[in-house]
């Protein structure tokens, strides 16, 4: 058995990792994605790359900008000249490059979608289409409203975060020629509430078409979220080339990707939740806020609570 085994390598499943291992550890991190990050996320189409998750990272605490800056020292990300008063901070050449080189040193499993968690004499057993494993702890980083089917509807901790709340976000990922009049715009009222220029950011591949990154609002991400990913693409297209003063015929390639659970629109106000004999956590951005840093520290504070009965 285990000592250790992490549900998801997101942010939050990284940051907790990371620490088990620096203080000795060997934590299994296990991910249903076929690539490691979560929500940080890049697709590479059309030879540009597209963050469609999280599009920068910004630092209010001194331990995770410090963090940042060695991944800056080693080429993994770089400081975003979009015109921000915050500093903005990007994977590079994509957003996916900052979990990949956290993980870099971590046994993570790809390709492993957890179905169930049950309790077992010692601990808890994990179990996936074709295989499982027993574990003493276990971390569940996956969004809030997930939780549930992994360990029963009417478990304790289930009712505990029963009012986290997390919004959808279709994203659309268009490549469409010509240079790009603006490196990112907001739009809270609008259909399309943020038009992201990814080719403005350090480290991407040259082309001649812009990668553009499109966020849906929640309302209309709420409204369209079970279209397929040909009709989210079919009524994205036409917004994103109103919002540029584009014709249809420069647009070269598209996409869309459907967040089911993207943004926290309200949090569980404390870093995690677990059960009183400590063998199970749950952890996310869903526990603090909207932020890759949040899943940080939610993942860290786990951590932390979980040494003090490992040693
Ligand atoms: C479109 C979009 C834009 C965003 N923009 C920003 C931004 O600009 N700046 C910012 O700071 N934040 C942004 N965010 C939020 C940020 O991406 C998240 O706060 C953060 O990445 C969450 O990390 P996490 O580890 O908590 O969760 P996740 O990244 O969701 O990780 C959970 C992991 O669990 C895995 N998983 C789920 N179920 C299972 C299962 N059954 N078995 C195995 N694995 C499973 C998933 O594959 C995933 O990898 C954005 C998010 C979205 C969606």
């Amino acid at each position: 058995m285990s000592r250790v085994a992490i549900i998801g390598a997101g942010m939050a499943g990284i940051a907790c990792a990371r620490r088990l291992a620096e203080a000795g550890h060997a934590p299994v991190l296990v991910d249903k994605g076929r690539g490691i990050g979560g929500r940080v996320a890049t697709r590479r189409a059309a030879g540009l790359h597209f963050d469609h998750g999280a599009q920068y990272v910004s630092a209010k605490s001194a331990e995770f900008e410090a963090l940042m800056d060695g991944l800056i020292d080693s080429g993994a990300a770089a400081d975003w000249q979009d015109g921000a008063e915050r500093r903005h901070i990007v994977g590079a050449p994509g957003m996916s490059a900052i979990p990949k080189a956290l993980a870099a040193d971590l046994d993570v499993r790809q390709g492993v979608q957890v179905s169930q968690v049950a309790q077992v004499d010692g601990g808890w057993r994990l179990t996936w289409d074709g295989g499982g494993m027993e574990a003493a702890h276990v971390v569940l980083t996956v969004p809030a409203p997930q939780v549930a089917g992994l360990i029963g509807a009417d478990h304790d901790l289930v009712r505990q975060i029963g009012h986290v709340r997390l919004a959808p976000c279709l994203t659309l990922m268009a490549a469409i020629t010509g240079p790009a009049p603006f490196a990112s715009r907001r739009d809270p009222d609008g259909a399309l509430a943020s038009i992201i220029a990814d080719s403005s950011k350090p480290g991407r591949p040259e082309a001649e078409a812009t990668a553009w990154t499109a966020q849906a609002s929640p309302e209309f991400s709420t409204q369209c979220l079970e279209e397929t990913p040909e009709r989210m693409v079919e009524l994205m297209v036409p917004l994103l080339l109103d919002a540029l003063g584009a014709a249809p015929d420069r647009v070269s390639h598209a996409a869309a990707h459907r967040w089911r659970y993207a943004r926290v629109t309200q949090a569980l106000e404390a870093p995690f939740a677990k059960t009183p004999d400590g063998t199970l956590y749950l952890g996310g951005d869903w526990c603090i806020g909207a932020r890759v840093e949040a899943a940080w520290q939610s993942g860290s504070a786990i951590a932390e609570d979980l040494l003090e009965r490992l040693t």
